[in-house]
């Protein structure tokens, strides 16, 4: 990233940083050209392994030990860092930006390997697939020696890119559409359409839940819940069957616009992924997004379902949402749904069905309930499993 948002990236980042770790109060921080500096002094490494990989924005992260800009101290803690890592090949790779150190970046490998060799009997170089590598850092803030890259959660630090509004079903994939938003520096809201007594109230607390894991990668989302039945009974009487889903999804548009409207969010987001089922057609997108003047981002519109599983369990989603609740579309899955709606046709049948459509969106969005959710409430996926059971 270049140009004048670089540093208000890193400082709200820095900042990211900070909070994930508020609970080590002996750590402290330094910003330096692109790079935080995290001293431990004391707090062992592997505490903050975890937290770090969940925050958006770092690229990777490494375990380093900073020595004096001399290379007696380089070489013996180069050494003691292979000996404790114990590998059979090795590579030393360095870099230097202090100008006024007396060794270039291609002296120092070989000081340094030399060295390395000469104190490790049966250990090899092996420039191309070493085993362990190990970085040489010559900076002006110091010189840093490290052997681990741990690769970091990518993206944009959250709030980077204004508001997005997900809609969240109970299912594998909208979760997972909202971590890839957030991963882009969004910050998120969440929608879901609950459709009692054909959803259980279960069905809402996984939704609930999926909305905690969400927020446990540094965004807390506010979840409107949207009772969601007086619709879904309206169209099961007076729309095709087989066109239930697109209509049931472009009222679910249109309420998502309303509450993306007061929220000040300038697009929706859904778990959509190209032909995955019948209502994820193009043509049923098409008729669906006509349905809303937001943009409808799709962030998984390319992924198969083996990937996008894949990121559920990374990102942690996974094990709740196949939690078996049903959700309000599960209900009322049409038998054979049409696969190639035309939006004319769509619109003309939505004209004639003598559907009360601003009335039944107003109630419903009377009856919202809005509920904040935090990274430290309480994980319900325990009591879900109890319930269930
Ligand atoms: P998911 O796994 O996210 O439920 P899916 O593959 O089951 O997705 P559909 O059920 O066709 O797909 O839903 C498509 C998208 O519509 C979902 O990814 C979600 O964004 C949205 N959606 C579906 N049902 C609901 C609901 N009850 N509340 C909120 N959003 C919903
Ligand atoms: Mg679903």
């Amino acid at each position: 990233m270049k140009g004048k948002n670089r540093a208000q990236f890193e400082l709200r980042l820095v900042e990211d940083v900070r909070q994930r770790l508020a609970a080590f109060p002996a750590l402290t921080f330094r910003r330096v050209h692109g790079r935080l500096y995290i001293e431990l002094n004391g707090t062992p490494f592997e505490a903050l392994n975890e937290p770090l990989s969940r925050v958006f924005g770092v690229i990777s992260f490494s375990p380093a030990v900073r020595v004096k800009p001399e290379l007696e101290p380089i070489l013996e803690t180069a050494l003691a860092l292979i000996q404790a890592a114990g590998p059979k090949t090795f590579k030393v790779s360095a870099r230097r930006t202090a100008r006024n150190f007396p060794y270039s970046s291609q002296e120092i490998p070989r000081l340094v390997g030399a060295h390395i060799l000469k104190n490790t009997p049966g250990l090899k170089v092996d420039v191309h697939t070493p085993e362990v590598e190990l970085f040489i850092e010559v900076r002006q803030e110091g010189v840093f020696i490290y052997d681990r890259v741990y690769p970091g959660a990518g993206g944009f630090p959250v709030g980077t890119s204004g508001k997005v509004l997900l809609l969240l079903s109970g299912g594998i994939d909208s979760p997972v559409a909202g971590w890839y938003m957030l991963r882009k520096g969004a910050t998120l809201g969440a929608v879901y359409f609950h459709s009692p007594p054909y959803t259980s109230e279960r069905a809402k607390l996984k939704v609930i839940e999926l909305a905690r894991i969400l927020s446990l990668w540094g965004n807390r989302v506010r979840l409107t819940v949207v009772p969601f039945t007086e619709i879904q009974e309206a169209l099961k009487a007076r729309v095709p069957e087989s066109l239930l889903t697109t209509f049931m999804r472009r009222y679910m548009m249109r309420i998502a616009e309303k509450i993306a409207e007061d929220a000040g969010a300038l697009a929706l987001a859904t778990g959509e992924s190209l032909g995955q089922v019948a209502s994820q057609t193009l043509e049923n997108m098409h008729v669906i997004n006509a349905a809303t003047r937001l943009p409808v981002l799709r962030p998984l519109v390319g992924l198969d379902k083996t990937e996008i599983i894949a990121m559920a369990r990374k990102i942690g989603t996974y094990e709740t949402s196949i939690l078996p609740y049903a959700d309000c579309c599960t209900v009322f899955t049409p038998e054979r749904p049409q696969t190639k709606p035309r939006l004319i046709n769509v619109e003309r049948i939505e004209a004639r069905a003598g559907l009360d459509q601003e009335g039944m969106i107003a109630r419903a969005l009377q009856g919202v309930e809005v509920l904040d959710i935090t990274p430290d409430m309480p994980q319900i996926v325990e009591g879900l499993v109890d319930v269930y059971l």
